[in-house]
């Protein structure tokens, strides 16, 4: 990559709901510009397999502060793919169910756990330059990001990615799996802390019609344009 990066740490945010593409297409953007990725919805997911691992109630606030307090959750490069760490446990796989995709979201409506994270999230991307995939990474994490993109897609085009995503497990099939995600999409965008939404300086792209590689394309040049133009 020959993009030369601005001096000061610039961060890029990523917001959209389930299944838009945002981790793939945050991923390959990251490993081509050499930016550190900060995927915000594994450290949900992390939150909801540790809750789950000690038999706590995800749906009551005051069950998870102990575990919040003590939580690590850490990330690991590994060319294009993104290592999760949490409390030292290697958890990359184990956070992508669809039981944890319903606890995560349960947890994610609980104030204390979005406080908890958030200065988790802000302190991850503290210095280098990187990229922030999320619900509310433009509008609450980063406000004051260099770049904002959003993305999202139609319904059933996020349920079929999604669905591939979990192929190996045979429980789920695409009625499930849209039926899921419309509940997540509900929850996500009513909730009362920091609800999906794009942030009015966010740069719109609906990639259900899109490949990952022109996608990918569109936000480099994005970057190339505002930071090297
Ligand atoms: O993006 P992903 O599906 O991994 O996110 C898991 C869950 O975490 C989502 O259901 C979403 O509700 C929540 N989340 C959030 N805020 C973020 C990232 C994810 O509420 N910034």
């Amino acid at each position: 990559m020959t993009s030369k990066k601005p001096d000061k740490n610039f961060i890029i945010t990523i917001d959209g709901p389930s299944g838009a593409g945002k981790s793939t297409i945050s991923k390959k953007v990251a490993a081509r510009l050499n930016l550190s990725y900060i995927d915000t919805g594994a450290m949900y997911r992390c939150v909801a397999w540790a809750a789950r691992k000690k038999g706590l109630d995800v749906t009551c606030e005051n069950a998870l502060p102990p575990l919040l307090r003590d939580i690590r959750i850490s990330f690991q490069a590994s060319g294009e793919n993104n290592l999760v760490f949490c409390n030292e446990q290697e958890v990359t796989d184990l956070i992508r169910s669809p039981e944890i995709d319903r606890l995560a979201s349960a947890v994610s409506s609980l104030s204390c756990v979005r406080n908890a994270l958030l200065p988790l999230q802000r302190a991850a991307a503290q210095n280098s330059h990187a990229i922030i995939d999320g619900r509310d990474a433009g509008t609450v994490i980063f406000p004051r990001a260099d770049l904002k993109i959003y993305l999202d897609a139609d319904l059933t085009t996020r349920a079929r990615r999604r669905l591939k995503e979990q192929k190996q497990n045979a429980e789920v099939d695409l009625k499930s799996v849209t039926e899921a995600i419309a509940r997540r999409d509900e929850a996500d965008s009513s909730r009362s802390q920091a609800p999906l939404r794009q942030a009015e300086d966010a740069i719109f792209i609906d990639t259900s019609k899109l490949s990952i590689e022109d996608v990918c394309q569109r936000i480099i040049d994005l970057f190339e344009s505002r930071f090297n133009g």
